[in-house]
């Protein structure tokens, strides 16, 4: 049985927790919309009719384009097939869907970073879809200012090379990859100033380093650019001395380069 850890940054994090929940909620929405019917047909005079109607339309044309969506989502994460052009209509259904799935999820006990972490699953998996050739200047890799060692005095949210490359936490080595692949690296104190580097650096793609919800809200924040989530390794909890799989960024970069297709998504871990 896979044990989840989020503390350690583990990614093996079943991608169908997420899907489940989309699934559910349609579900829950249809089951409304036939109460919805059968209560328009028995109950209530005009008005409430012609009001419950203009409902039940809205809500059918939602569930249709999210069941779509979500039907191309489970296709594209089972390798039966894959639809170039049609990520807008997926991107668009998880976006929407998303709210209601942690909704649903808090209900269910089941806790908001197992949801997430999921859902970056889903997100890398269908990025790793498509085909994408980039520019090394066009990628992005942003990196959360916790990795730094907490006493380091040097300001590398200001300017990368501040560092001095003394080796004792991941931003050397994270900067050592960005010269070796001619790729750009910011390190960011939170979401604002990742936005701002976002404008700066103009990217086509990025490689995303942070925690369960600073990683889901960028995703969806730089949506529909794509991006491809690295979780942060917490091994003294959240915000302070993280480290990060420099091989599982240097992959994620690779991929955007296209270099060679991601190693480590394996269908075991849908
Ligand atoms: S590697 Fe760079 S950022 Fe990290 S502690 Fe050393 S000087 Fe500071």
């Amino acid at each position: 049985m896979q044990i989840y850890k989020p503390e350690e940054g583990n990614v093996k994090v079943k991608k169908r927790i997420f899907i489940g929940l989309l699934t559910a909620c349609i579900a829950l929405i249809v089951l409304a919309l036939v109460a919805g019917m059968l209560i328009y047909f028995n109950k209530f005079g005009q008005w409430y009719r012609y009001i419950l109607l203009a409902i039940v339309v809205i809500s059918g044309v939602f569930i249709l384009i999210a069941s779509l969506g979500l039907a191309i989502v489970v296709m594209t994460l089972w390798h039966v097939k894959t639809f170039f052009g049609l990520h807008s209509l997926m991107n668009a259904s998880i976006n929407i869907l998303f709210p209601l799935a942690l909704s649903l999820g808090k209900m269910l006990h089941i806790p908001k970073d197992i949801i997430r972490s999921s859902y970056i699953e889903v997100n890398n998996k269908l990025t790793q879809s498509r085909p994408i050739e980039i520019e090394p200047s066009r990628i992005l890799i942003l990196a959360p200012h916790c990795l730094q060692k907490w006493d380091c005095p040097y300001k590398v949210t200001a300017d990368v090379s501040n560092c001095r490359h003394c080796g004792r936490c991941d931003i050397h080595r994270l900067w050592t990859l960005s010269r070796q692949k001619g790729v750009n690296l910011a390190v960011v104190t939170g979401g604002t100033l990742a936005r701002k580097m976002v404008v700066h650096y103009k990217p086509q793609a990025i490689v995303a380093i942070a925690c369960e919800r600073d990683l889901t809200e960028g995703i969806l924040d730089t949506n529909p650019l794509p991006v491809i989530g690295v979780l942060n390794i917490r091994p003294e909890g959240p915000c302070k001395n993280t480290c990060v799989d420099i091989s599982r960024v240097s992959e994620a970069v690779d991929f955007f380069l296209n270099k060679k297709a991601p190693r480590r998504e394996e269908r075991s871990n849908d």
